[in-house]
């Protein structure tokens, strides 16, 4: 459920793109960096200039894709996608950097997996719009500097902690996504449930934002699956039994953590005697990669209070205990 597009079937792929936002004006939350946008936009536009280069981080799913294309769209430029691990050497980028118009737009998702290579290629283009191509090889190889057209560059990325300073630096607007509340979420899910025509009542909108991890993605994901329940075994309409229904069908429970984040805090309270214990310990215990449990469930269950980080590892708190039915050990000292 928390998977991005890669899982997803081409229908699916269709009905996300339907559900995608297109302008600032539909665009809701994050509301401090859409105000922010807005104005760095306008200003670009009305300089007829390129928009400076914008950093956009945090969890997957929040809206980083999305509101890429918003800016570009705003823009009225194009954007061109590609993601770090895609740019292999210097001409790859090289090849997409000179197909640029005038103040369009480069998106690079997962920045912080760039090739150390091609990332210092890209210090000069960000910098002064310049780089420098390798012609010929051998004996005649020479690097001649070409101009390239004002653009911006968005990278996204959900470890911010990972980008090297000289990267950081180069860009102008730095903004980091927060998870949703649970009634920004029940509006996006009214307004997927609208787009995908299915009847849904508040109180079914409000069970699903609660339970989706703060998090569009999974809020529409769950509406998708909470509407096939309806169709099949009620009348279409989505209501709040369908909806609780579906989610513990779908293995989300009362508090919305999924089953991964709650083999997670077993595993720490079981195996572990509750931590500290270290990340790659739980991600072996857990038969999940490192780096899905940092930058996918660990975020969310730290935000909500579940476990707690420290010098020596991952701890759970007593609210994790409480959540899986099980007694918190005595604090020391009481
Ligand atoms: P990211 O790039 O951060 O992983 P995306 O931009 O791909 O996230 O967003 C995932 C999905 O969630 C999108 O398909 C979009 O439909 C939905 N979404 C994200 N943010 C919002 C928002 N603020 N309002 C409505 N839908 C959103």
């Amino acid at each position: 459920l928390t998977g991005g597009d890669d899982s997803m079937s081409q229908a699916e792929k269709e009905i996300d793109k339907a559900l995608r936002p297109l302008s600032f004006r539909d665009f809701t939350g994050q509301e401090k960096i859409v105000e922010n946008l807005k104005i760095f936009v306008q200003a670009a536009r009305r300089r007829g200039e390129a928009l400076d280069h914008v950093l956009l981080h945090g969890p997957p799913g929040l809206g980083k894709t999305t509101l890429s294309h918003i800016i570009a769209s705003e823009l009225d430029a194009n954007i061109k996608m590609t993601s770090g691990p895609v740019l292999d050497k210097p001409s790859d980028l090289a090849g997409l950097l000179t197909n640029l118009d005038r103040n369009d737009v480069l998106f690079i998702d997962e920045i912080h997996r760039l090739n150390p290579i091609v990332e210092e290629y890209l210090y000069s283009a960000m910098e002064d719009y310049k780089i420098d191509i390798m012609l010929d090889s051998g004996p005649n190889a020479r690097t001649v500097q070409i101009s390239l057209n004002p653009f911006t560059l968005i990278g996204a990325t959900t470890r911010s902690g990972l980008l090297t300073s000289p990267l950081r630096a180069r860009f102008g607007i730095n903004s980091r996504l927060e998870y949703y509340d649970s009634a920004l979420l029940t509006s996006i899910v009214k307004r997927s449930a609208d787009i995908l025509g299915s009847p849904i009542h508040q109180d079914a909108a409000f069970e699903i934002a609660r339970r989706s991890r703060g998090t569009p993605r999974i809020a529409n994901n769950l509406l998708r699956r909470t509407r096939d329940f309806a169709q099949i075994k009620g009348d279409g309409t989505i209501t709040v039994d369908i909806a609780q229904f579906a989610l513990n069908a779908l293995d989300v429970d009362h508090n919305g953590l999924d089953e991964m984040d709650n083999r997670i805090l077993n595993t720490i309270i079981d195996k572990f005697k509750g931590g500290p214990v270290g990340l790659s310990t739980i991600a072996t215990a857990c038969g999940e990669e490192s780096e899905t449990i940092e930058e996918v469930y660990e975020p969310f269950l730290i935000q909500e209070g579940y476990i707690k980080r420290t010098a020596r590892g991952r701890e759970a708190t007593e609210l994790a205990y409480i959540h899986l039915g099980k007694i918190p050990p005595r604090q020391v000292g009481t």
